[in-house]
């Protein structure tokens, strides 16, 4: 059953980045398409 679930997670689609088009890391949620190194640029601003 715990199986299934974590092969459930494995076959979603990446997430990519809405800025630069790379595929995020799953850690932020928080930030919506955007991946580190465009929050980064956001940041700096
Ligand atoms: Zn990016």
């Amino acid at each position: 059953m715990l199986a299934n679930i974590v092969e459930f997670f494995r076959n979603l689609p990446p997430k990519l980045c809405m800025k630069c088009g790379r595929k995020i890391e799953e850690q932020h949620d928080c930030y919506g398409n955007i991946c580190y190194s465009c929050i980064g640029e956001l940041w700096k601003h």
